[in-house]
């Protein structure tokens, strides 16, 4: 968190409001194991900010989970909601747990003494979680009954990410993937990258959730998609992968190079291959000082967190190759979300065409505020989206008084 308040030269700005979280909670959960012995977890939930509303942001459980990285992660909400023009600050939350040493009984019995413990603190109004790292659906699915029982009164809107049954919104599956998608079509309009008709060649790091579905997509907008890669390496074919095949083979989780008329190839090769747009959808810290010399691509769209680190993001620069950050490129996961308690708190529930189209909307107003805001300046998209978010939460702090 210090390393990236002072990249953000947080202080010497005034704006020392953002230095430190509002709100850090931490709780010893007693959990009842299978075997009759009780066992004590931490657990953490940081409202960073909470000046454009209601704080927002996901929940994991990972043995690893530690309260710096989740205040920096709580930190990044704020901004990435601000920057989308959402009403909602930012938060992260976590229990220091390997779930994979869980029974799912334990895991249920976890989850609910997680909401004893913050159901004061989080709720519809207050802070409303989500799935993260090793939470799902149905985790979310125990945090609405724990939470309603105790408040007396179905309350879907204590978290987003919910199964759709129990509130959840058409759409959200595919959001993070669809957001970018329309991010990157736009720039690529803009930019007259396609002038010659040709489809674009695309590389992307990364085939979960969020590589796979933005593969899905971009194919059937007519881009080629030449290679792809899961944590086992990744599979190329220059005249374009068959997506559908690969993302059958990925779901029953049989090697990619099955799909058969594919090249095999590493990671590190992807990342350095001569294509118009790399797509990181994997881990953090994937394109460094180290490799950034050797990328190829003319656009780099983050979906992942982090993938490019800052000193990779100034050679870049220096070489031409445009960087669409993160806090931009995902944001259509939390844009979704805040649908999805839109939706559960006015009772209503929207098809997936309609959140896909107020996503579009919402998502390319942002990106043409950076890039009307990006005219006048030297600086890159990821400084002027830090710049353009940060004023915004500054101006409601202002307004609300406590500046
Ligand atoms: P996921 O677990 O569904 O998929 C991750 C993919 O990365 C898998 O295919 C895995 O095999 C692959 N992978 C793991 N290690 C790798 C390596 N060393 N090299 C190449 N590939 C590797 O996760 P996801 O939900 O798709 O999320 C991917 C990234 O996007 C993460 O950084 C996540 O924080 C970020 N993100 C996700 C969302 C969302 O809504 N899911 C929203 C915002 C940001």
């Amino acid at each position: 968190m210090e390393a990236l308040a002072a990249k953000l030269n947080l202080e010497a700005n005034g704006h020392d409001i953002l230095h430190q979280p509002r709100r850090i909670l931490t709780f010893s959960i007693p959990l009842r194991m299978d075997d009759g012995s009780v066992k004590i977890f931490s657990a953490y939930r940081v409202q960073y900010n909470d000046a454009l509303g209601p704080t927002k942001g996901g929940i994991r459980f990972h043995h690893e989970v530690d309260l710096d990285e989740v205040k920096t992660l709580s930190f990044l909400m704020a901004l990435k909601c601000s920057l989308v023009g959402l009403p909602l600050g930012g938060a992260k939350g976590g229990i220091a747990v390997d779930p994979r040493e869980l029974s799912m009984g334990e895991l249920e019995r976890l989850t609910r003494g997680f909401v004893e413990e913050a159901h004061n603190f989080i709720g519809p109004d207050i802070d409303i979680p989500a799935p993260d790292v090793n939470t799902n659906a149905q985790v979310m699915a125990w945090i609405v009954d724990e939470y309603s029982k105790i408040k007396g009164k179905f309350q879907p809107g204590v978290v987003t990410g919910k199964p759709i049954v129990l509130g959840g919104s058409l759409g959200r599956d595919a959001a993070t993937s669809m957001g970018g998608a329309f991010v990157l079509r736009h720039f690529v309009e803009k930019k007259g990258m396609n002038a010659e008709g040709k489809g674009l060649t695309v590389a992307i790091q990364g085939f979960g959730n969020v590589g796979g579905h933005i593969a899905r997509i971009l194919t059937d907008w007519g881009y080629r998609v030449v290679v792809v890669s899961n944590s086992k390496g990744g599979v190329y074919n220059k005249d374009g992968l068959d997506v559908p095949a690969l993302r059958a083979a990925q779901a029953a989780r049989e090697p990619l190079a099955d799909v058969g008329n594919v090249e095999e190839i590493s990671n590190e090769e992807l990342l350095e291959l001569d294509v118009d747009i790399l797509i990181p959808s994997a881990l953090a810290h994937q394109i460094t000082e180290e490799n950034a010399e050797r990328i190829n691509a003319k656009v780099i769209l983050e979906m992942a967190n982090a993938p490019v680190t800052q000193e990779a993001d100034a050679i870049l620069e220096q070489r031409g190759i445009t960087v669409i950050p993160d806090i931009l490129a995902n944001a259509g996961g939390v844009i979704v979300s805040y649908y999805e308690w839109v939706q559960n708190t006015q009772h209503v529930s929207w098809s997936e065409e309609e959140v896909n189209d107020k996503l579009e909307k919402q998502i390319i107003q942002a990106f043409d505020a950076l890039l009307a805001a990006m005219e006048d300046t030297e600086k890159n998209l990821r400084d002027i989206s830090y710049e353009v978010a940060i004023e915004r939460i500054v101006e409601a702090e202002k307004l609300r008084g406590t500046l």
